[in-house]
């Protein structure tokens, strides 16, 4: 494996380990930009890190414009999203026959609001696990988070109904994720949140209480979760009135695989 960081240290080792228990196939580390150059997944550009299972690799790619040890924080992150993979959590994938009724063009976004739902379920195991086993301060990593999901935040204000009815309903459920944080950065981005755009921030509230009920520990418990978030995202955009787009949250399945699944797919397949 090419050199990751300077130094390569032991928290990269652990979470590595930790993957060769489940799977024997090796770890290849990308420059994230390598998406960012494909005009489907040029979104990644400003993404910290993403991971993908090939037939015969993992696939981890890191933005590299981050200092190093923020880039470890986002190796260690995108390996706990392959480790649980392994282990059997649910994983979200496109249902063609509900999808095959989308417009062309939300047909094209269709594979990033995927990514974008499979993160924020996995979050509710890979965060606390990343606090409990790295071996170095997090603070600069979730300072980070905070400064990207604040930016965000900022389109609240779009006019349109319905597309703000539509990032409302994606804004709901990475708030699920501020819950997840440590507790200094928790409570900064909870506040922007709440200013910004306090409807999305009550209903996250409320959905957060409704998850919290269940310790997430087991496959099963992850699923029992993403089909309450699921739910509860559809049900906002009936009230919402915004047509189309919620078919798009109809047409992502959660789906559970068992543990070491077989390989993905044709279908895109990444993980932020
Ligand atoms: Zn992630």
């Amino acid at each position: 494996m090419p050199k990751l960081f300077a130094p390569n240290t032991n928290s990269s080792e652990l979470v590595l380990a930790l993957l060769a228990n489940l799977s024997e196939k090796p770890v290849q580390v990308c420059d994230i930009q390598q998406l960012a150059a494909i005009p489907t997944t040029a979104y990644f550009g400003t993404y910290l890190g993403a991971n993908k299972e090939t037939q015969s690799s993992f696939m981890v790619y890191l933005n590299r414009s981050y200092p190093e040890k923020i880039q470890e924080a986002v190796f260690f992150h995108e390996v706990l999203h392959l480790i649980i993979k392994c282990e059997g959590f649910p994983q979200i994938k496109v249902n063609l026959n509900i999808a095959s009724a989308l417009k062309p063009n939300l047909l094209e976004s269709l594979g990033k609001l995927r990514v974008h739902f499979a993160s924020v379920i996995d979050h509710h195991i890979v965060f606390p696990r990343m606090l409990q086993l790295i071996g170095f301060d997090l603070s600069e990593y979730f300072d980070v988070q905070v400064n990207q999901k604040k930016l965000r935040l900022d389109r609240a204000r779009v006019p349109n109904h319905v597309i703000r009815n539509f990032y409302a309903q994606q804004d709901i459920l990475v708030g699920l994720e501020y819950f997840l944080y440590p507790e200094p950065q928790r409570n900064r981005i909870l506040e922007v949140f709440k200013d910004k755009n306090p409807a999305a921030h009550a209903c996250s509230t409320a959905l957060r209480e409704k998850v919290a009920q269940t310790t997430i520990k087991k496959p099963t418990d992850l699923f029992h979760v993403a089909e309450q978030i699921k739910s509860h995202t559809i049900k906002y955009g009936e009230k919402n009135a915004i047509g189309q787009l919620n078919l798009m949250w109809k047409a992502l399945d959660i789906q559970f695989v068992g543990a070491n699944p077989a390989p993905p797919s044709s279908m895109i397949n990444y993980l932020s």
